[in-house]
Order: C-alpha cells, then structure tokens, then sequence
C-alpha cells in the first residue's frame, strides 16, 4: 500500500486525485490530507478517506474542523497552519507528496516534501517558477523525485523519455489560448470577472482560469519547463492549440517531434506522477477519433499576450525574477478578482514591477521570499 499526502485536498487537483485513490484503492490510499478553507468538505474526505492526518491552513479554525467532526475528530491527528503542513509533508508514513496547493503559499510544503526524500507530485507550478534551482538542489540532496503534474510538464516528461536530454532540441508547449484567444485586445479593458472565469476548455480553479485567459499561466509554464527540466529559454516554445489535446511536445535534433495527447483531464497526468514509472487503468475516455478531428496549430500572438514575453524574460534571466512574475501576478490577479483593476491592468502592472525589479542571483529561500513580498507591494503601489 502507497502512502499518499494529498495537499489541497478540496481543490481541483485535489478532488481528482480522491477519485484516482477511490478506483484504486487497493493499492493507494490517503494518509494526510489538507486544506485550505472549504472545511466542511474536508470533513467530508476524512469520513470517507480515513487519513491518519488532517491539516487545515487557519490555525484559527481548527476548533471549527474538530466540531463538524464531532465524535469522529479523535481519529485523526489534526495540524494546523504552515508549521503542520511541513510538518505532514514529511511524514514518514507519507510516499508521496501530491501538492496541489495553489499560489505562492505552496512552497514551504514543496521543500519540505523535497527534503523528506518524498516522491513529490508537483501541480503547485508556483514552487518550480519561484524556486526551480533550490527546489532541484532540495530534492537532489535528499533523493526525492519531483514528477511534473502539470499537464503540459507532464507530457513534456513522458515525451523526454523518447530521447536523450541533449538530443532535445525544443520543448513545445501547447496553449489553449484561453478565452480570449480570437477577442481584439482593443475590448481588453472591458473584460468583465465572469468572462475571464470561462475556461473553453479546462475546468480548474479560478486562480488558474484568469491565468490561462491573460496566458501569464503559460508564461509561469516556461519559467516552470526551464527548471524542471533543466533547458535554456531557446529551446523553449509555445504554440496555441484550442483543442488542448496535444498537451505538449518535444522537437529533437533529428526533426522528429513526439507529442503526448488525450483528453484534457487533469486525472491523467495525476494519476502518471503517482504511479509512474508504471501505468494503471485510467478514470477517463481519452481517446475517440471525434476528439483528434481537426487539431490546430499556431503561433501564438505576443503583442496582444506580452505575459508570454515576460515568462521567456524570467526563464532566461533566472536569480529572483521568477518569484517576482509570479507574486506581481498574483496580486493582480487578486484586485482584478476584488473589482480594483482592469484585465488589461493585469499585464500592464506585472510588465512594470517586472522592470522595476533588482534581481539576486542564486537567491536562498529568504532572499526569495523577500522578492515575492517586495512584487506584491511594488504592484500593489502601481494603482
Ligand atoms: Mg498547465
């Protein structure tokens, strides 16, 4: 029996995962999982899951967790804030972390299940883009493996094992193009919330969403190839593909290109990152010859996502500004989310704080958490 620490349990990710575990429950089962503030649903999980560990972000609410719990709540060893979710991602009876927390305040669990020596199931893209060499050097050290479940990583990591590391002459990352892709940017500032919350093709978290309309989820994409997989910004691509089908490629030196496809659902690359290297029943129908109808390929239009350039900006120069593409980001995410900004501010603010910025070369994790501070309060001061 496979241990598995599921962080972000209520998530997306984390609601995918829990059927994977369910159609497999002979072999996997959840050992800790964790939440942010959907309580009630993680109350929920715990009755059916039987974890020994449940942890929730707010320590304030962890008398709130033990009453929806009840009679049940001895059970479980119950943690709290981000002391218990480092705590519960080394675990020894934990194999393997599958961390779909989102935003910045997934790192601290990424490097803590890095340096347990933890198989780490990486959907928080956020750590690789803010720490991509210390999170490597972590997981290098302890000999934990980090498999991408990020779908276009993912398939990058299944296309990669077609070759040799350097007969790779570009890894191709494929863009649904978001909501936006054929709406003319002159009408950018009239982008309402719920506009920007349709995904045409995905169905994931709203964070996520408004990231794929504005395509600075591709440009944080890059950022994460670039560490994962230890290639320059040359030889990184990106090419929109409304289908999302294709979820990514690899261009070899010998012109041959190897694509990994299917359905775009995220229970496939999840389930690969837990039972890699082998392979299980899927949960899903990926294939249909409907499906495969009519693919489209193109380059994609970077006068209208200057998102895109800033992403290739932060892979090629490394240091800190990753953690400052991702933290500008997010806090213009979270105003436009609030009312406070326009979408086009979005892009317009992340490019200012992007310039503005002093990076540090080889940061440690405090220098990269001063970054992110500094980006969120520099964007922030932008309006
Ligand atoms: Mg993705």
């Amino acid at each position: 029996m496979i241990n598995i620490g599921l962080f972000g349990s209520t998530g997306s990710i984390g609601e995918s995962t829990l059927d994977i575990l369910r159609k497999h429950a002979d072999r996997f089962r959840a050992d800790v999982l964790a939440a942010g503030s959907r309580l009630e649903d993680l109350a929920r999980q715990a009755l059916e899951f039987n974890p020994s560990t449940l942890v929730i972000a707010d320590p304030q609410r962890l008398s709130q967790l033990r009453d929806l719990l009840g009679a049940e709540a001895s059970r479980f060893r119950l943690l709290a804030g981000e002391e218990g979710l480092v705590e519960a991602a080394a675990l020894p009876t934990v194999d393997i972390v599958l961390q779909g927390i989102s935003g910045a305040q997934g790192l601290p669990v990424s490097l803590a299940a890095a340096s347990a020596g933890k198989r780490l199931g990486l959907a928080n893209k956020e750590s690789m883009v803010m720490a991509g060499p210390l999170l490597q050097e972590t997981a290098r050290r302890s000999d934990s493996e980090i498999i991408p479940v990020d779908s276009e990583h993912s398939a990058l990591f299944q296309c990669l094992a077609a070759g040799r590391p350097e007969d790779v002459d570009r890894l191709i990352l494929t863009a649904s193009g978001g909501p936006f892709r054929t709406r003319p940017q002159e009408s950018f500032a009239d982008v309402t919330l719920e506009e920007a919350l349709k995904h045409p093709t995905w169905d994931m978290g709203p964070k996520i969403t408004i990231d794929s309309a504005t395509m600075f989820n591709k440009a944080l994409e890059i950022v994460e190839a670039r560490w994962l997989f230890d290639v320059g910004s040359k030889h990184i691509e990106v090419c929109v593909h409304p289908q999302s089908v294709v979820h990514s490629m690899v261009l070899w030196r010998d012109g041959s290109v190897i694509a990994q496809m299917g359905a775009p659902d995220m229970k496939v690359p999840i389930q690969y990152a837990i039972t890699y290297p082998a392979r299980l029943d899927g949960t899903v129908q990926t294939w249909s010859p409907e499906l495969f109808d009519g693919l489209r390929f193109f380059a994609p239009d970077l006068e209208k996502f200057p998102s895109l350039r800033l992403g290739f900006l932060a892979a090629e120069k490394g240091g800190t500004y990753g953690a400052v593409l991702n933290a500008a980001n997010e806090q213009a995410v979270a105003m436009f989310v609030d009312g406070q900004i326009g979408f086009q501010d979005i892009f317009d603010s992340v490019a200012t704080v992007m310039e503005r910025h002093d990076s540090i070369a080889s940061p440690n994790l405090a220098e990269i958490l001063a970054a992110d501070r500094w980006a969120r309060e520099e964007l922030a001061s932008c309006f």
